[in-house]
């Protein structure tokens, strides 16, 4: 492995990254030290990171014990793509799969193995660890979800109880806890479990500045307004409704819309449900449409929007639900539908609770959401409030901060709607009452006499819809009554009668309509344009390997490469989320996607040539994955085999080979290419220069591979450098 002189150097080196997220650094110092760590971070905080770097630096095993199986595989699919060695060993597996990846992990081929808890506490496997130790050695163990060891979290998994012994097994090797788990009372429960060391305990802020929050209306076209949403998304997004018969409802009429989308309750089969999952993660389709079933195990990174199409029960669930976009730390919106219809609801269902101890903790719970719903303060503000976490001023993302929504005197308007109310004596519900205010010539009043009212009519100067608007409000601020069995009949109460008596006055939140848009320029149109074809080229690419498309790149890196354009594989490399090994894999691809844009768009193409830059490659020394490469050509292996072999391109290969030659490792170059196929090719570039692969091939015909060529241009540049 590389010395590294700064952990930022290893950062980048491995994962491509270019600085620390808040926090992480420091934790990363602390697990060298060998440390034990309880280390509690929102969802999308970036807690992977702070084993893996570690592990990674630490001669040794480091085990990951992750509660889904589904979690496991995305983690060890996007660390493999980095180049790490990584592997799990779970139920899914034959035991033939088991014991190759023993073998694996023994010769020290892995760095980080995922196990479940029940395996890695099963009577084959802990001696299995005690040879690791032996041979290899330990370096810490990383305990994923730690919540789910608590009972007062809500995913207790009994077989996380069972994690101590690891302690008593293994006294000297460090044990890292992990959860996005905001309470104190699980966060004790970890410690004293797990029997965490004088841990040093991190706890992030729960704030996620990323995410736009805001509150909408929901009205009688809201499906409207949900489309309206998904199409501003631009990516995927999850669509969160409280029964399967809603979700069913609106993965049909997305269908019908043309937009790709699937559904996900309780009411699938296993084999529908994973199916679906998979179809979104892999971005297949765009949307998920859901029950609060589709919950953890869900880590897709660049989830860009989450509708609350119904209102969530408590505020801690809407915090995670909603948490679930934007885990890529790039912008995503967040977006709940409220309507006193859903609360309604709601109220119903706890009512229906028989005992009255939940019923009253549940209307304590709905009490929060409604006054998050409705709130005129900081959206964030209340949120973090709920976790105790102090948030003040204005957040600058959210609607209540971005277009604070004025505040009217509406005591007169509501005089005149209460004392409709009270003369149609109380038997009437909103629609009706409205109708009357505004003078409509419904049947129905004149039957009953109502068109003879001093109140017939007094309304005509305000929409129906603001009728309405100050009918809710009016109801939100318990200033009247609505009865509960169904057929829901406005009823006075005594704070009614003060507004009647002018002895209360009433001020309602006029929403102005308002939706952030994309500035419209020509630079990001054309910006735009490019990064969904850089998009379908990563959808490509990750089909090919079978992987979702956020291992290739993730959607910050994308959006960095359709900004930047960088047409060298030198350019490429700097930016952000391209670390050694991506370079190598998917720089070509990328580049010339770039490069043939910028031609189409009649935009300059610069003439440097598409290679790694030669300055800095001799001062390089391999990464851990051409290693690999190297060892496998050193046994005699070909190009394909190596290819087969490591489960990766060809070209892949040819990448990890012609660097090595570059950075002088021992690469048998007659193993690759013939001898006089090598002289032909080192005589055609002495005639035409080593810049431009395709003037060397026109000069030498079409017999020759552009691969012979990158390998032996590479040992060439070796000869010749100054
Ligand atoms: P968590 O497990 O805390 O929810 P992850 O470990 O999955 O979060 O990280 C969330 C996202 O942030 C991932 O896409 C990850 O690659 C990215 N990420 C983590 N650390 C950094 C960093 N230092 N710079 C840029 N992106 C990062
Ligand atoms: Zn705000």
């Amino acid at each position: 492995m590389p010395q590294f002189r700064s952990l930022e150097q290893a950062l980048k080196y491995f994962f491509g990254y270019d600085s620390f997220r808040p926090g992480q650094r420091q934790i990363v110092e602390e697990a060298l030290q060998n440390r034990d760590l309880l280390i509690i971070m929102p969802t999308g905080g970036g807690k992977s990171l702070c084993f893996q770097l570690p592990a990674l630096l630490k001669p040794g095993l480091t085990v990951v014990v992750s509660p889904l199986i589904s979690l496991m595989q995305d983690q060890v699919e996007a660390l493999r793509d980095n180049g790490i060695g990584a592997t799990f060993l779970n139920s899914s597996l034959n035991p033939w799969q088991v014991r190759s990846r023993e073998e694996a992990i023994l010769k020290g081929k892995v760095k980080l193995l995922y196990v479940a808890p029940e395996r890695l506490l099963s009577e084959r496997f802990l001696p299995f660890l005690d040879l690791v130790q032996h041979q290899i050695g330990l370096y810490a163990f990383a305990i994923d979800e730690a919540h789910c060891v608590s009972e007062w979290g809500h995913d207790f998994r009994p077989e996380y109880r069972q994690m101590r012994q690891l302690r008593k097994r293994y006294p000297n090797v460090p044990v890292l806890a992990l959860t996005a788990t905001a309470t104190e009372r699980v966060r004790t429960d970890i410690i004293q479990q797990l029997g965490l060391r004088q841990p040093s305990i991190h706890i992030a802020s729960f704030n996620r500045p990323n995410l736009y929050y805001e509150v909408q209306p929901k009205q009688k076209n809201s499906y409207t307004q949900v489309l309206k949403l998904i199409k501003q998304g631009n990516g995927s997004g999850i669509i969160y409704c409280l029964s399967r018969r809603k979700v069913d409802e609106i993965t049909f009429k997305l269908q019908h819309s043309g937009i790709g989308a699937l559904p996900y309750h309780a009411g699938l089969s296993d084999q529908e449900r994973a199916s679906n999952q998979t179809r979104f993660i892999r971005d297949d389709v765009q949307v998920m449409v859901a029950t609060i079933a589709f919950g953890m195990g869900i880590n897709k990174p660049d989830v860009r929007f989450v509708i609350h199409y119904d209102l969530p029960r408590n505020l801690e669930n809407y915090y995670q639900e909603s948490g679930r976009a934007g885990r890529d730390g790039e912008s995503a919106r967040c977006t709940l539908f409220f309507s006193y219809g859903d609360k309604k609801t709601i109220e119903y269902l706890i009512e229906q609770k028989s005992d009255e101890q939940e019923q009253r903790m549940a209307i304590q719970q709905l009490r929060r959401v409604i006054d998050y719903a409705e709130g005129t303060d900081c959206r964030r503000t209340i949120q973090l409030s709920y976790f105790g976490e102090h948030f003040v001023g204005n957040c600058g993302n959210c609607d209540n901060c971005c277009s604070p929504k004025p505040v009217q005197d509406w005591t007169i308007e509501a005089m005149k709607f209460l004392s409709c109310v009270a003369r149609c004596q109380e038997r009437f519900g909103m629609n009706y009452i409205i109708e009357v205010l505004r003078g409509s010539g419904n049947q129905k009043i004149k039957q009953n006499s109502h068109h003879l009212l001093s109140t017939y009519g007094i309304g005509k100067d305000k929409t129906a819809d603001e009728w309405k608007m100050l009918g809710r409000s009016l109801l939100h601020q318990g200033l009247v009554e609505q009865t509960t069995d169904g057929y829901p009949i406005l009823k006075l109460n005594a704070r009614s009668w003060e507004v009647m008596r002018r002895q209360l006055s009433v001020s309602i939140v006029v929403p102005v309509a308002q939706t952030p848009t994309l500035e419209e320029n020509p630079r990001a149109a054309e910006v735009e344009m490019l990064f969904e074809r850089l998009r379908s080229l990563r959808k490509h690419l990750a089909d090919e390997q079978s992987v979702p498309p956020y291992v290739v790149f993730a959607d910050s890196t994308l959006k960095l490469m359709a900004q930047q354009q960088p047409q060298t594989l030198a350019e490429f490399g700097k930016l952000s989320g391209v670390g050694t090994h991506k370079l190598a894999q998917y720089g070509d691809r990328f580049v010339s996607e770039i490069r043939a844009y910028r031609q189409e768009q009649g935009l300059s193409t610069s003439t440097e040539i598409i290679s790694p830059s030669v300055d800095n490659i001799e001062a390089k020394s391999p990464s851990y994955t051409q290693m690999q490469t190297l060892e496998l050509h050193q046994q005699g292996l070909s190009v394909e085999e190596i290819a087969a072999k490591r489960n990766f391109t060809l070209n892949t290969i040819i990448s990890h080979l012609t660097e090595l030659i570059e950075m002088k490792q021992p690469v048998d170059l007659t193993q690759l290419v013939i001898p006089v196929r090598q002289e032909l090719i080192k005589q055609a570039i002495k005639v035409v220069g080593a810049d431009s692969l395709k003037t060397i091939n026109e000069h030498l015909g079409e017999s020759y591979s552009y691969d012979e060529i990158k390998l032996v241009r590479a040992w060439w540049r070796r000869e010749n450098r100054g």
